[in-house]
């Protein structure tokens, strides 16, 4: 398969002159088409994220990297991909979409995977395992060991989404991309770097990999702004991380505060810039929070989160406000 071939593609070097991509010269900004391949950007993630450039690739939000990798990897009415639940709820729409059957495999009651269980569910027309760690929305990271298995033991595409890895004390499994071919990671500027407006999202793989992404992407995924905006805040990693270190400290203040709550049942673990607990009648407690202008997401209806709310920490203000109004409700 041949990608579109861009007017930027065919010609790179130095002019002054550019008839060649039919635009408006008399504007004299945002004029002209953006690079198609995002350079400026990947060099500066290549030096965060250590690893070489040729193993990025951008996306219109991390969701664009999930949509493609079915589009890529999948072939519609015929293959399945295996998605442990609960999870991020964007892989199934994403398999919806491009008509590619989902292997739902339950998550043990601790929320851990359920290894054995998934590479049972594996077949021959199995392409891609979703892994979400940390998970959205039980808030956990995986067991190394256990993903581990699933790099090993299967043959296609293990994805594993890293959307909250900065709130979390290990590492990003990045480093491990080129000891397993079959893996790719993905990132986003959406949720520590504090960008969702952008949309800019990450997928980290062999070149391979890579290339292919290449070629089914949009030419111009990632417009100008986008690009500029990014470029300017990908300077700023103190501020990102001063940033990831005040949220984690205010998580581990409102567990503490919120396990003092009569009618909050349990506050799991998190590894990630927001909480589960399980309370009596989640939706009760989610109309009550509402009333009072707090919005936290209700996910009752999810498999093993009967009762839960997920709450996304806020600034310290906004949790005190939150605490405030529940221990109201708890009297
Ligand atoms: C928020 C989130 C994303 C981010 O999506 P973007 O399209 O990059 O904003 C990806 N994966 C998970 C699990 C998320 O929770």
């Amino acid at each position: 398969m041949k990608p579109y071939s861009s007017a930027r593609d065919d010609f790179k070097g130095n002019a002054s002159i550019f008839l060649d991509a039919n635009e408006n010269p008399y504007r004299k900004e945002y004029n002209r088409y953006p690079d198609p391949r995002q350079q400026k950007i990947k060099d500066r993630l290549s030096e965060i994220k250590k690893i070489a450039s040729d193993n990025i690739f951008l996306g219109n939000g991390s969701d664009e990297a999930i949509d493609l990798i079915f589009r890529i990897f999948c072939e519609p009415s015929i293959d399945n991909v295996i998605i442990p639940e609960p999870t991020y709820g964007m892989y199934e729409v994403c398999a919806n979409i491009n008509n590619v059957a989902i292997k739902r495999v339950l998550l043990n009651t601790d929320f851990s995977l359920n290894t054995s269980a998934i590479l049972n569910a594996v077949d021959k027309n199995t392409k891609v395992i979703f892994i979400c760690s940390p998970n959205n929305p039980t808030a956990n990271l995986f067991d190394t060991s256990e993903v581990t298995k699933i790099l090993k033991n299967f043959q296609g595409i293990a994805v594993i989404d890293e959307a909250y890895i900065d709130f979390s004390t290990k590492e990003s499994w990045i480093k491990m991309i080129n000891e397993y071919p079959n893996l790719i990671v993905i990132q986003t500027l959406s949720k520590a770097w504090g960008l969702a407006a952008i949309r800019l999202g990450m997928a980290f793989s062999t070149k391979e990999i890579i290339e292919l992404f290449n070629k089914v992407k949009y030419p111009y995924n990632i417009n100008e702004l986008t690009q500029e905006y990014a470029l300017t805040q990908l300077s700023k990693l103190d501020e990102k991380e001063s940033w990831v270190n005040e949220l984690v400290n205010q998580r581990n203040i409102l567990k503490k505060e919120l396990q003092e709550i009569s009618f909050i049942k349990k506050v799991y673990p998190s590894d990630a810039n927001y909480l589960l607990i399980k309370v009596d009648d989640a939706s009760l407690r989610y109309e009550q929070l509402a009333s009072k202008g707090i919005i936290v997401r209700n996910r009752n209806t999810m498999p093993l989160c009967a009762n839960c709310l997920r709450i996304t920490i806020g600034t310290e203000k906004e949790n005190d406000q939150l605490l405030s109004v529940l221990k109201e409700l708890s009297k």
